[in-house]
């Protein structure tokens, strides 16, 4: 019943935020497996303390136009019309995003009964198998989106793989796994396949604060699949090599040498803002993205 299909196809690979086709074009050329078009990047939305909501579907269908890899576009949580729509527009993959304002605090978007595969944010192995029972195709870490600290990303993959490994250790009886299913508010099976196989049963990328090859590789050597990387890129004085350098180091996760060569020149990086300094600002505009809900 898990829908994985597409999404595998994406492995080892990296995602990139663009808001015009001139940028989807530079994150093709750079070797990106998908982009995600937005209006604007999770750093400028962060600071902008505004509404957000999908994007202008006429500025999806332009960067559609502009490039040959898949094309993901993201609705607020809970907001099934927003998804309905971009599926009408025929993109390729639904991001679910807390980094959008949420629609509805208390459902997301039953995706299994929509075609287009969907990507959703977790923090956790529960957030992670609701997500996969409402349907989604693949789960990204939430992170913390427009900071460039990685710190919360690292956090959320490592929350994730700790607990499967806990649980393989710790749920030896029918009884204790079916306690914690309902503890996580997830079918029985799922959970048990989650353990057994020792991984989500779907495709499980890095996103959230992603700002150099290095934490690229890092998470990617943590155990994830591929990377997300938002505002990282476009906020950086060399967009291009950055890109570059991103999908190498992403490729070539476990070999110090081309890290070495694809670290280097890379000109000025994202400045990004640490988690210490949003948690000390704790208002204005200081709200933890990834804390958004429970
Ligand atoms: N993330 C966000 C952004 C939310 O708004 C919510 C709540 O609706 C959740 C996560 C938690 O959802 P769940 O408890 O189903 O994982």
């Amino acid at each position: 019943k898990v829908k994985t299909g597409l999404a595998q196809m994406l492995k080892g690979g990296v995602i990139m935020d663009v808001v015009n086709a001139e940028q989807a074009i530079i994150a093709e050329r750079a070797g990106a497996c998908a982009v995600m078009a937005l209006e604007r990047i999770p750093a400028d939305m962060r600071k902008s303390g505004q509404v957000c909501r999908m994007s202008d579907p006429h500025m999806i269908k332009e960067i559609m136009a502009a490039v040959s890899i898949p094309v993901m576009a993201k609705v607020r949580i809970g907001h099934f019309v927003e998804a309905q729509i971009l599926e009408a527009l025929q993109v390729d993959y639904i991001d679910e995003s807390e980094v959008l304002t949420p629609a509805d605090w208390s459902n997301h978007i039953e995706k299994n009964s929509f075609q287009v595969p969907f990507v959703c944010g977790a923090k956790d192995l529960g957030e992670a198998l609701r997500r996969i029972n409402e349907g989604a195709a693949m789960i990204r870490t939430k992170g913390e989106a427009g900071t460039g600290d990685v710190s919360e990303a690292v956090k959320h993959i490592n929350k994730i793989r700790g607990e499967i490994q806990l649980y393989k250790e710790t749920l030896t009886k029918e009884s204790d796994l079916a306690a914690k299913a309902s503890e996580l508010r997830v079918p029985v099976e799922l959970l048990k396949t989650t353990i057994e196989n020792g991984k989500l049963p779907v495709v499980n990328f890095a996103a959230g604060g992603v700002a150099t090859p290095a934490d690229a590789a890092l998470l990617m050597q943590l155990g994830c699949e591929g990377v997300f990387v938002g505002s990282g890129i476009f906020k950086s004085s060399n967009p291009d090599k950055l890109a570059r350098a991103i999908v190498e180091a992403t490729t070539h996760y476990d070999n110090p040498k081309k890290l070495l060569e694809v670290s280097s020149d890379l000109g000025d990086l994202m400045g990004g803002i640490s988690i210490q300094s949003i948690n000390e600002a704790a208002n204005k505009n200081g709200t933890r993205l990834s804390e958004i809900g429970w």
